[in-house]
């Protein structure tokens, strides 16, 4: 299968199947944490990368031949290799996905385009939006994301604001901690009140404990994060 995996068992999404809009990494960021390897995949934007119809194909043949697993599932997640608001066909797979099975869908998305009004109406077919903040200030994000130029990370905070207005579904916000660069308390403050604007369902904090696409990239002490999970409130959670 190309654009198929799993399924797997996540600990944030229970039983997922996953789906990927392409075939190799297509990102607007080149996280210090991503696991799909350095920046030499990092792309602006590559909308001919795969079309819905190759997709949906083969999930359709996936869901056919997985009766009854398929009928199991928490979701079929989309994300992948890279971003999936780059991809032109993102609102097609949502509908498609949703027109040939019962299954529930969520979108992984790194927030990026998420200012762009036609890009979060991509996602409104979505039953759960898992959109990332790792950083409210210029500099953090910079350091932590490394975006491609033109996106501005208070732009992403007023297109999140706007999403929880127009989305019906579930948006539970992640946000990724790494020890010296975003987990300062002064950064934390500025987190929580960007956080508190956006009143997502969930929070899910994570930290990396898996090999990353940069070295010396460590997660911050449990005390702490139990310390910030505490700040956010009873909707967040360590995931
Ligand atoms: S947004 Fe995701 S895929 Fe893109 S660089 Fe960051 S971790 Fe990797």
């Amino acid at each position: 299968m190309k654009y198929i995996y799993g399924p797997v068992e996540s600990r944030r999404l229970g039983r997922s199947l996953g789906v990927s809009l392409s075939a190799h990494k297509i990102c607007n960021f080149d996280c210090v944490y991503c696991q799909l390897g350095s920046g030499k995949a990092f792309r602006q934007e590559d909308p001919a990368c795969s079309n819905s119809s190759e997709v949906l194909e083969e999930f359709s043949a996936w869901y056919a031949q997985h009766q009854p697993e398929s009928e199991k599932l928490d979701y079929v997640t989309i994300s992948g290799l890279g971003e999936p608001t780059l991809h032109s066909s993102l609102k097609e797979v949502i509908a498609g996905i949703k027109k040939v099975s019962n299954c529930r869908v969520a979108v992984i998305t790194n927030s990026s385009l998420i200012p762009r009004k036609e890009i979060r109406e991509c996602l409104l077919g979505a039953d759960l939006i898992v959109p990332s903040l790792d950083a409210v200030t210029a500099e953090a994000f910079q350091k932590i994301d490394r975006p491609s130029s033109g996106v501005k990370i208070e732009e992403i905070i007023e297109g999140l604001v706007a999403l929880r207005k127009e989305f019906k579904g579930q948006l539970w916000l992640e946000v990724m901690l790494v020890r010296g660069i975003n987990d300062d308390r002064a950064h934390i403050a500025a987190l929580t009140q960007a956080i508190k604007r956006i009143n997502p369902d969930k929070i899910q904090l994570n930290s990396p404990v898996r090999t990353t696409s940069e070295k010396d990239i460590f997660p911050i002490d449990k005390k702490q994060l139990e310390e910030i999970k505490a700040l956010l409130g009873e909707k967040c959670e360590i995931a």
